[in-house]
């Protein structure tokens, strides 16, 4: 909250970001709930502000913001770069959590209505085409509650950083929302990066994950084993000539016998 001619007004910063780049924004009063994070909008009649050399937008009182569905792919920025505001960390396991999950249309990018997120296949509300359950967009975000002594706090996380952080551990195309709360109160404790407005920037788990050795290990036995085989196998071309008796054992062979071809 501000006061601006002795009326408060307030204030939120948030980054936006076209092909080119991305900078700070400044959303007043009205305008903070007109906007969502990862979402696209066209704005007009922004202002700029230019403070210790760096620029930043502001809406003005002209400033219309109108959602669009196309979506915007942004330079490769970390989400954090140039983020003024400060970041606070909280190491623990998730208390709880309640997570929305949408599909959209790859082609016509409407959300889905009606779609069983456990079909391979599905065929598009709008459009009516037919596709594979994979091709879908999956846009997924919430809260995560997290105890802090007797109180509760609740962070939420958009839909880009919920995402990187189920993507690497699971596909995200057969998961509907409470497969997503369920992995997030199950997979141990968890380092989340959150704004003072409680936005979480980044999340990770806090516990490095030592399964590679078991997993290699089964692999390394069976490439033994092969080489093993490998080995054994001139054991069995033992010659013999032909009209005597094979010898019952390799080990008992008369050198006598071996040798009458060289004479
Ligand atoms: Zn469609």
């Amino acid at each position: 909250m501000v006061t601006v001619r002795d009326s408060e007004s307030e204030v939120k910063s948030c980054q936006i970001g076209d092909q080119t780049g991305t900078i700070q924004l400044s959303l007043w009063d009205g305008q903070i709930d007109r906007v969502q994070l990862g979402k696209t909008y066209m704005f007009t009649n922004l202002s700029t502000r230019s403070f210790n050399g760096k620029t930043t937008l502001t809406t003005t009182r002209n400033t219309t913001i109108i959602h669009s569905s196309t979506t915007i792919t942004l330079p490769n920025t970390s989400n954090t770069n140039d983020f003024d505001t400060q970041t606070n960390t909280l190491t623990q396991t998730v208390e709880g959590s309640t997570i929305t999950i949408k599909k959209l249309c790859p082609k016509c990018h409407s959300t889905q209505q009606s779609i069983n997120i456990k079909d391979n296949f599905h065929r598009c509300t709008t459009c009516k085409i037919l596709r594979k359950q994979s091709s879908y967009i999956t846009k997924c975000n919430g809260a995560l509650i997290f105890k802090i002594g007797e109180d509760e706090l609740s962070l939420a996380i958009p839909n880009s950083v919920l995402t990187k952080f189920i993507h690497k551990e699971k596909d995200m195309t057969f998961l509907d929302a409470q497969d997503i709360e369920e992995y997030l109160l199950t997979c141990g404790p968890v380092s989340v990066n959150y704004t003072n407005d409680n936005h979480i920037v980044e999340i990770k788990k806090a516990i490095c994950e030592t399964e590679l050795t078991s997993e290699e290990a089964p692999e390394l036995e069976q490439e033994l084993c092969s080489i093993t085989d490998a080995v054994s196998l001139p054991s069995t071309s033992i010659k013999t000539n032909p009209g005597e008796k094979r010898p019952a054992a390799p080990e008992t062979i008369d050198p006598k016998q071996t040798q009458p071809l060289k004479d």
